[in-house]
């Protein structure tokens, strides 16, 4: 008893070894050989469990060699696996000539399993991968049991159930380290990805602030000469032109500025209804050039957090999108309440709608179906209400028009 448990454990460890090896290897990102230092390692591994067998006293043997052929196979590739049993079968045929029929044809099929799910393998779940560990160590407990009874030592099945239990225990822990170790990887990788962008995007905001002067000063310059009175027509038009087009550049800046600012983690508690007022009060003028209204319901004293900036920016946008939406005139109706922990504002607007295919598309960057249009109004906005722990719902139906719904914890 005490030999087979002492057994037990130095199988245990010799194949748990893989795992931290694995993760030791994996994590180093100098090491150029980690694939075949890994490989020895498995080969290694299979060598000792298979010199070192665990003994029953009616004379049975088992080992762990299913385990490195299973993390061969699905974790360096298909090939390695091949070869593993390969060297298995050779390693057989060395130890115990009578047995490689049986080695041969179990392994077979194992890897025929193996063929048949590598692929659904790959991207599943940490669970199922585990559960399938299980299965085939199910799958070989069973032959093994047939064995057992075939050789008349069916009363050694206990030794048997606990060996395959700790078998199963070491490929489930191997395969949650490897897991473990990959997800690791990929995260720092992630990471990587996020603070270049982040660097790569201050850097631009920083160029794009500098632009924003020298083209003040040609604004100004322009204005100065639209006002000379010996100007023809056409010059006349073209001076208007570039006005509206050096605004419209202008309006691209600020939107790639807002959006590029890091966020200021500023959190006072803000009058909401007094904003909200506010804005529509801006925005009534250039409603009413558009031949729209503005109708509002805003309770008093809705309070929340955050930036009064930022929340300002994200009505104008739904307002002047609404507007935008509304070229034969029409309303928006805004009402702001308080409802459970949020504070919930609506904007119904009565303009073109949209289809479910722009419905989906709307929020991502550069999205515009507007000729002048910068795609980046409903982004920003969706980012800032998603930043203060709000969120926005839109509805919205072609010829009627749309619904934006906002959420906003309460402070
Ligand atoms: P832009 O207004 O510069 O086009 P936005 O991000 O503000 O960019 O909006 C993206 C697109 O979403 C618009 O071009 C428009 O097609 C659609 N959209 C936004 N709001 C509405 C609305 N209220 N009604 C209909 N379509 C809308
Ligand atoms: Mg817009």
């Amino acid at each position: 008893m005490i030999d087979f448990i002492k057994d037990l454990i130095l199988h245990f460890s010799i194949i748990l070894s893989l795992g931290f090896m694995y993760n030791f290897l994996w994590m180093q990102k100098r090491s150029v050989y980690k694939k075949q230092i890994f490989k020895l390692a498995i080969l290694a591994a299979l060598l000792v469990t298979m010199a070192l067998p665990v003994r029953f006293h009616g004379g049975m043997e088992f080992d762990l060699k299913l385990i490195p052929v299973f993390i061969a196979f699905f974790y360096l590739s298909r090939t390695d696996g091949f070869l593993i049993v390969a060297v298995l079968i050779l390693l057989q045929g060395l130890v115990g000539i009578d047995k490689l029929p049986v080695t041969a044809i179990n392994y077979g099929v194992i890897l025929l399993l193996f063929l048949a799910i590598e692929n659904p393998y790959k991207i599943t779940t940490v669970n199922r991968k585990i559960a399938l560990g299980l299965f085939v160590n199910a799958l070989i407990t069973s032959t093994r049991l047939a064995a057992l009874i075939n050789s008349g030592n069916a009363g050694d099945y206990k030794y048997l159930l606990v060996f395959s239990l700790m078998s199963f225990i070491a490929l489930s822990v191997i395969i949650y380290i490897i897991e473990m170790t990959n997800l690791q990887i990929k995260l720092m990788h992630e990471l990587h990805k996020a603070e270049k962008f982040s660097a790569i995007s201050q850097l631009a905001a920083s160029v794009a602030h500098e632009i924003r002067n020298p083209m003040t000063t040609i604004r100004g310059f322009m204005q100065v000469l639209q006002g000379e009175k010996n100007l023809s027509d056409n010059q006349n038009l073209f001076i208007t032109i570039s006005l509206q087009e050096l605004d419209r550049t202008q309006t691209i800046i600020n939107n790639f500025l807002a959006l590029a600012k890091p966020n200021t983690g500023t959190k006072d508690k803000i009058d909401l209804s007094a904003i909200l007022k506010e804005t529509i009060a801006f925005m009534r003028s250039y409603s009413h050039l558009a031949n729209t209204e503005l109708v509002e319901a805003i309770d008093k004293n809705l309070s929340i957090k955050g930036d009064a900036h930022e929340i300002r920016q994200v009505f104008i946008n739904i307002l002047k999108n609404g507007i935008e939406a509304m070229p034969s005139g029409g309303s928006i109706f805004i009402i702001a309440k308080v409802e459970g922990d949020y504070v919930r504002i609506q904007f119904r607007d009565e303009g073109i709608g949209m289809t479910k295919e722009q419905l989906a598309r709307l929020g991502h960057p550069y999205y515009s179906t507007k000729e002048k249009g910068t795609g980046l109004g409903m982004m920003i906005s969706y980012d800032i209400v998603q930043r203060m722990g709000g969120r926005i719902n839109v509805e919205s139906e072609e010829g009627k028009g749309t619904t934006f719904t906002i959420l906003l914890p309460c402070e």
